[in-house]
């Protein structure tokens, strides 16, 4: 239970006390691999695995989508739980249903609701985000806030002395509840609160009349109330109030985390702190950064399944065979030698994709070839098509959210390409070096913490790093520092091969991730709420 201890039997001593467990509530819209748009899913379907493994009594709750389509099938497994409850928020009772999966130690728990039910992404279809995403996660978050007291999840509760771990704004209401309308009450006394920011970018900022909807105290009004900075208002008469449910768990949670150092840093200045770097500051002695793993058994080019032939840091030679699949696969020239640079991600002003788009005819006037895979903004969408039929012998665009080619990327390419604006961590470039591929990325938040720039002079000649990071964010430095790796790519390739293989061995497990949780739970279980 929570804040027990674990006691380990050691032959011929006493019983020793290991690390203290605790009872753990992730509140997330994405969890891999029953949903996921981008590394949001990645973390929350990992993390409270490798946490269960470790001790801990894990819940995940996540809405139950079903689109209409393929993906559906991921929910299978879940079974209904004999409990319906009903939540009052927007001007009514709620009634939602739970559906539970015991998986891999951890407790899935699903929200199921009409409005989870309808075709598009957890966010929205081709017309954009939907116009209830705050009315569908503020019941998940009333919804969360019942699930230890009631769910009787392998006979028992997970009751009220538990940790929820709240992530990004979807999950934002879950501390303002605690505090507004569970402790006034003498209920989650003991339980405490972490919020981890994955993008600060998106908030959940909606107009301030909404607040009545959410289901709080008037007196709550000030957690959410948010003033739009002047240039962002849309006519003279707008005020600029709004509610900012993101905001609201910065203001009541116990502690708060971003994916990466670097990224923790970034949110309290003025140009990565989207109008909350003010308040973050004030926050700063509560505010850390750890840095994502990745499941190394999904992605490890020793067995992925996906890929055309599987290799390992001690016999690199699959690789090209992977690159050779890709090229036939892609209708590429089959070209072993051809340096390929790959891209995966959202088509999204924060990946740099302007930047990619202003560079690409220059960089394909080299011999290489240049392999996207993406979606999102339709304009960069129509602009991958297009670029398609121009250079028919050197760029594929590929659009679309396909994991099979994701993997297939990123073994077959020998760089990736990553020019985020902002990275609050960043994922395919761990997945890129544990594949061998080289990131080319823009020094950013978890970019910069996990990439380490190419040094060939360290090591009395050996060199050393995993990749290239460039700086300042513009097309003519993206094009240099791609350049200098093609270059290395070609014409030294004993240097490229250790820069391949110290990316293949560098550590990026979550255990690393999940002892450095662990800490920030014993921190938050300090001080009294
Ligand atoms: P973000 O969360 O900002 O989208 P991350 O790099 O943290 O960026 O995580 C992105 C995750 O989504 C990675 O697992 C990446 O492989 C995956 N991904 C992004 N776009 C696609 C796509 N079009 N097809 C398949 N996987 C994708």
């Amino acid at each position: 239970t929570t804040g027990g201890t674990e006691e380990a039997d050691i032959e011929g001593a006493e019983k020793v006390q290991t690390r203290v467990t605790y009872n753990i509530v992730f509140v997330t819209s994405e969890a891999a691999p029953y949903s996921k748009t981008g590394g949001l899913g990645d973390v929350c379907g990992s993390l409270p695995i490798v946490l269960a493994a470790r001790g801990h009594r894990v819940m995940v709750v996540s809405p139950r989508y079903l689109h209409g389509g393929l993906a559906d099938k991921n929910f299978a497994g879940a079974s209904e739980l004999d409990c319906h409850i009903k939540v009052y928020c927007f001007g009514g009772e709620q009634e939602v249903a739970f559906f539970h999966e015991y998986r891999e130690g951890v407790d899935w728990v699903f929200l199921d609701h009409p409005s989870y039910h309808r075709p598009g992404n957890p966010y929205g279809d081709s017309q954009g985000a939907f116009g209830d995403n705050q009315f569908r996660f503020a019941l998940l978050c009333h919804a969360a806030c019942e699930a230890p007291l009631v769910l009787p999840l392998g006979g028992y509760t997970y009751g009220e002395k538990c940790l929820f771990l709240v992530n990004d704004w979807h999950a934002g209401l879950v501390p303002v509840l605690l505090a507004s309308k569970y402790r006034p009450y003498g209920v989650y006394k003991d339980a405490r609160t972490i919020l981890v920011i994955h993008n600060l970018a998106h908030q959940g900022v909606e107009p301030a009349v909404t607040y009545t909807n959410l289901g709080l105290p008037s007196e709550w009004y000030g957690a959410l109330g948010w003033v739009f900075p002047t240039w962002a208002r849309t006519h003279a008469l707008d005020t600029g109030e709004a509610v900012n449910l993101l905001k609201g768990a910065i203001v009541t949670v116990d502690r708060i985390l971003t994916v990466s150092k670097g990224y923790a840093w970034e949110i309290t200045t003025v140009e990565g702190g989207y109008g909350l770097h003010e308040l973050l500051s004030s926050r700063r002695s509560v505010l850390n950064g750890i840095t994502n793993g990745i499941d190394i058994y999904e992605w490890n080019p020793s067995s992925d399944k996906h890929i055309a032939s599987n290799y390992s840091v001690d016999d690199l030679s699959g690789k090209v065979q992977c690159k050779i699949a890709l090229q036939k696969e892609l209708g590429l020239p089959i070209k072993p030698d051809c340096p390929m640079i790959g891209f995966i991600g959202r088509l999204d002003y924060q990946k740099g994709i302007d930047l990619i788009r202003w560079a690409t005819p220059e960089l394909l006037e080299d011999d290489v070839q240049f392999v996207m895979l993406g979606s999102g903004d339709p304009l960069y969408e129509d602009w991958m098509r297009a670029t398609e039929s121009t250079y028919k012998d050197k760029f594929r665009g590929w659009v679309g959210f396909n994991i099979p080619i994701s993997h297939k990327i990123t073994a077959g390419a020998d760089i990736l390409l990553m020019p985020s604006r902002f990275e609050p961590c960043g994922l395919n470039q761990l997945y890129a070096m544990r594949y061998g591929t080289v990131p080319v990325v823009h020094g950013t938040g978890g970019l910069r913490d996990t990439v380490q720039a190419f040094d060939p002079y360290s090591k009395g000649g050996l060199g050393e790093g995993t990749g290239w990071i460039f700086s300042p964010l513009s097309k003519e430095s993206m094009l240099a520092a791609l350049r200098v790796a093609i270059m290395t790519y070609r014409d030294h390739k004993s240097s490229w091969e250790g820069i391949m293989k110290r990316g293949m061995v560098r550590d990026s497990t979550w255990e690393n991730a999940a002892v450095q949780y662990e800490q920030v739970f014993e921190w938050a279980f300090i001080d009294p709420p």
